[in-house]
């Protein structure tokens, strides 16, 4: 039978680092400096020491993937695309391995690491292995930005490294990438696999920290590109620290997307995507369907189904394979989302929690569903990035779209309806990177992910985002001519 998702394997990769980590720099570790500790957030026991990254370990970086830089960009797309290959392939050979310790450090359950994370990481690096072969035919007026720093958030966390190191790679430039400082972990693993990988030194490098290396990394003069993913308060002080340096920048942040179900829906199928939607990764989705616009006329049947299905919901070890629900990323998150919680109530809001058994230590909540608010409920308003949905009705198409375009964000959205001249008619009405129709969280690769408003600028995946990694060649042409 299948070998058990236990922690011995990765536990004992951590040994083989004494459980305490340097930065990955131009293709060695370098001593741990500073540390702070990583914890596992489902039981409270520490996984390692991180080292904090300081202005000098950026600059050590920034050095090193300069001089990495020439030699990366001069290869022929079709070599370099032969490294994302082979990174992919060690990947897919240590996915067991990169899936508990993704778990053990975030949280989140193994079902979903080992099925959508893990896979989602290789089908990345396979597929942008393609893009830079056929680089200088698909892009053939192109170059690389060439330093690019890339900032990443912990909800997930390798496959959110894979989005910024593939197509940066694939197109010719070196990086700098800083995990978050909840989950580290995997980022750490994916350095050793690109030192195994042959990889040239400097072309990978991983600076570990918190907000004050992702500020040293955004100021860094010799960085040529900041990609950044996280939350919209961070992303708006970026984009002013970045304002007239002349980096390029992507932001990708927050979001409240709306998850709309017209009264001819196929209802069963509209639970399963909503759960999906809202409690996939414990509700810590930038495009968490996190707003339930219901029509009036089924709103009762649906709440009612709704709520026997959150009662089937499992919350517990998230290395259990049986688990639907498993530990926020940390503390400070769970009682981020307890204040949030309680401002709604304050404010109105009604909330109903299924019963059923949550361990009693480790960052745990129950899904909850949220109702009697209106738009200008906190919970409504902001993103609480937790397993909270909050409910509203609509009785007209056009209200569905009035309520689905009232927020600042513009990141997702979906709608369930067997009028599929309806759902087409309302998608492009709804101000979102991305509109699901009966399906939702459908991800790959080739396609586009990004945002409008305040979810940010700039997409990830397929043909946009590899040209987030590339300018006009003219721009290097004019930097190399001499001032008149
Ligand atoms: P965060 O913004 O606090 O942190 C993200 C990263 O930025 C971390 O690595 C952090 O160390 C670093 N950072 C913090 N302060 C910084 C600063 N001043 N300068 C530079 N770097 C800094 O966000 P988070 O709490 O880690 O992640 C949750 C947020 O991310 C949510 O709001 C979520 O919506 C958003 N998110 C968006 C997407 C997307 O694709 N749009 C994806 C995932 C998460």
């Amino acid at each position: 039978g299948p070998a058990p998702e236990g922690p011995d394997q990765a536990n004992a990769w951590l040994d083989s680092h004494g459980r305490k980590f340097g930065h990955f720099i131009d293709g060695t570790w370098t001593k741990p400096g500073k540390t702070f500790a990583s914890d596992n957030p489902a039981n409270g026991e520490k996984l390692a020491d991180i080292t904090e990254g300081t202005t000098e370990d950026v600059n050590t970086a920034v050095k090193a993937a300069r001089a990495a830089f020439k030699p990366w960009s001069a290869l022929s797309g079709y070599e370099r695309g032969k490294y994302l290959y082979a990174i992919a392939r060690a990947i897919q050979k240590h996915s067991r391995l990169f899936a508990v310790l993704e778990t053990m450090d975030n949280g989140k359950p193994i079902r979903e690491s080992r099925d959508v994370d893990i896979p989602l990481v290789a089908r990345h690096f396979y597929h942008h292995a393609g893009w830079a072969q056929h680089l200088s035919r698909e892009f053939p007026d192109a170059v690389p930005y060439g330093v690019c720093g890339q900032i990443i958030p912990w909800n997930f966390p390798l496959l959110m490294l894979a989005w910024k190191i593939a197509p940066a790679l694939a197109a010719g430039n070196t990086v700098i990438l800083k995990p978050a400082e909840f989950t580290s972990l995997t980022a750490l693993l994916f350095a050793e696999i690109c030192e195994r990988a042959g990889l040239p030194k400097g072309v990978v490098n991983i600076v570990t920290g918190q907000g004050e290396t992702g500020q040293a990394i955004v100021s860094h003069d010799g960085i040529d590109k900041i990609a950044f993913t996280g939350s919209t308060e961070v992303g708006k002080a970026i984009r002013a620290a970045t304002a007239g340096t002349g980096k390029g920048l992507s932001l990708e942040l927050g979001g409240k997307s709306p998850y709309i179900v017209f009264e001819d829906a196929d209802i069963d199928s509209a639970i399963e995507g909503l759960v999906d939607a809202i409690w996939f990764n414990q509700g810590q989705v930038c495009c968490a369907g996190s707003r339930l616009l219901v029509q009036e006329s089924i709103e009762t049947r649906f709440i009612a189904k709704l709520k026997t299905r959150m009662a089937s919901l499992r919350v517990g070890d998230p290395l259990d394979k049986s688990i639907d629900i498993g530990a926020l990323v940390a503390p400070v998150q769970v009682e981020r989302i307890r204040d949030l919680m309680k401002r709604g109530v304050a404010e109105g809001a009604v909330v109903y929690e299924a019963d059923g058994p949550v361990p009693a230590k480790g960052c745990f909540l129950k899904p909850a569903l949220v109702t009697n608010v209106s738009p200008a409920n906190t919970l409504v308003a902001e993103e609480i990035f937790g397993p909270v949905l909050v409910a509203m009705s609509f009785r007209t198409p056009e209200e569905a779209v009035a309520l689905a375009n009232n927020t600042k964000y513009g990141l997702a959205a979906t709608i369930w309806s067997e009028n599929i001249n309806l759902a087409l008619d309302i998608a492009p009405k709804i101000k979102a990177g991305v509109v699901w129709i009966n399906g939702t969280n459908n991800f790959d690769a080739a396609v586009g992910f990004g945002g409008y408003k305040e979810s940010g600028f700039g997409r990830e995946g397929g043909r946009e985002g590899m040209s987030a990694y590339l300018k006009p060649a003219w721009e290097k042409e004019l930097k190399a001519a001499p001032a008149a």
